[in-house]
């Protein structure tokens, strides 16, 4: 596959080895089973300072307990754990520039807001004229002055986020863990929450690591997400090269909708590779610039948006005639699922561009798709 990425996006996905003051995180080969079961198995992550970096991944892939070990509220079976160059692996949470902010949000109930945000501070025996103006300035970053005085029972789910949020910034940390910082809120209040939280995370600078299932948020809010699977990193990367040229089949399948389709190297030359696949008629064109042997078996992936509705079928490679047999309207976009003589379906969207389009497709229209070879990739993992 050709490398579209800018100069910019290079620097800003590989971690700069050769600079180790730009990394304010290392995760060295952690790994922590319980009893039998492995839940982070060999990770090492560099995470630079500034950056806001996300764990992705399903229910059960080890992200709360990595989390947790950086927070210091797990010990890791084997590895280490450096901010800023020192080793904290065995240092007590307290004890590390670094906070966290749970998804429960955790607020003292009988407290204030006003006291629940000054409560870190107390415990840190800071003077009572720095506390009450780093309170001060926590509650104008989250814009809650109004609500000082109010117990969090009192709040909407949006106002306690605030406030667990101007907590966990109250000490200063040089690291904010989030732990689905946006889980309890509602989806619309959710994506107005993500843009404040990245504007807040550019202006303050701070390095946030936040754990989410959720690929679009994921997707909307880090400079580079690491996807974990079974307790490993699958990839991690720049949330447009994820998207655009995931490393294996399971990346390509988590992120967004895709089309993976099973096939065999028939021939690669100069970047060219052609591929024979059983469930489609024709070969498949791919430019892929990493060697890979002839008879070898790959998947190629295909995202929805990349294919095309052609006038008529020219025989050409990456051309396949199909029916339409599932349209599902959602509003900006409509998805539809096409079949080829072979049983495959094919997903492909296209943008609802006129409110009554003048012919739009239908069920059982029988229509010729096709793509370029730019557009889609090959998987061998
Ligand atoms: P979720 O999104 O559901 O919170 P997760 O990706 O954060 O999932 P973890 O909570 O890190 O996953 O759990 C990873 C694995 O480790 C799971 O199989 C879980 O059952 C197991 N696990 C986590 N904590 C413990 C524990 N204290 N004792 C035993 N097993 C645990």
């Amino acid at each position: 596959m050709t490398d579209t990425r800018s100069a910019d996006e290079l620097a800003s996905s590989a971690p700069d080895t050769s600079n180790n003051r730009d990394i304010i995180l290392q995760i060295d080969k952690v790994t922590k089973h319980f009893d039998s079961a492995y839940a982070c198995d060999d990770i090492s992550l560099s995470i630079h300072r500034g950056e806001f970096f996300s764990l992705l991944g399903a229910s059960g892939c080890g992200k709360t307990t990595l989390l947790r070990i950086l927070a210091g509220f797990e010990t890791p079976t084997s590895g280490r754990v450096l901010i800023d160059g020192v080793d904290v692996t065995n240092v007590p949470p307290y004890q590390r520039p670094v906070n966290m902010m749970f998804q429960s949000f955790a607020l003292f109930p009988h407290m204030s807001v006003i006291d629940n945000i000054a409560f870190g501070l107390k415990q840190e025996a800071i003077s009572k004229a720095e506390r009450n103006d780093r309170v001060r300035e926590m509650m104008s970053l989250v814009q809650i002055e109004k609500l000082a005085g109010r117990k969090p029972h009192q709040l909407s789910g949006g106002q306690r986020q605030r406030v667990a949020l101007a907590r966990a910034l109250a000490k200063h940390p040089k690291l904010l863990l989030l732990d689905e910082p946006l889980g309890a809120l509602d989806k619309k209040l959710r994506e107005q929450t993500q843009f404040e939280l990245i504007n807040l995370q550019q202006r303050l600078g701070i390095t946030f690591i936040m754990v989410t299932h959720d690929q679009e948020e994921a997707m909307t809010m880090s400079s580079r997400i690491a996807l974990m699977h079974e307790g490993r990193v699958e990839q991690v990367d720049t949330p447009r090269r994820i998207y655009e040229f995931p490393a294996t089949r399971y990346a390509a399948g988590f992120i967004g909708l895709v089309n993976l389709f099973q096939g065999v190297v028939v021939s690669h030359e100069n970047d060219q590779v052609l591929i024979e696949c059983e469930e489609l008629p024709g070969q498949l064109l791919v430019h892929h610039s990493q060697p890979l042997a002839v008879g070898m078996d790959v998947s190629v992936a295909l995202r929805p948006e990349k294919i095309r509705v052609l006038p008529g079928n020219d025989n050409q490679p990456n051309r396949v005639n199909a029916v339409i047999k599932d349209i599902a309207y959602l509003g900006d976009v409509s998805i539809y699922h096409a079949e080829v003589a072979s049983g495959k379906r094919i997903k492909f969207t296209l943008p609802n561009v006129q409110a009554l389009a003048e012919q739009p497709l239908t069920w059982e229209q029988e229509v010729t798709l096709g793509w370029h070879a730019d557009s889609c990739g090959v998987l061998t993992l």
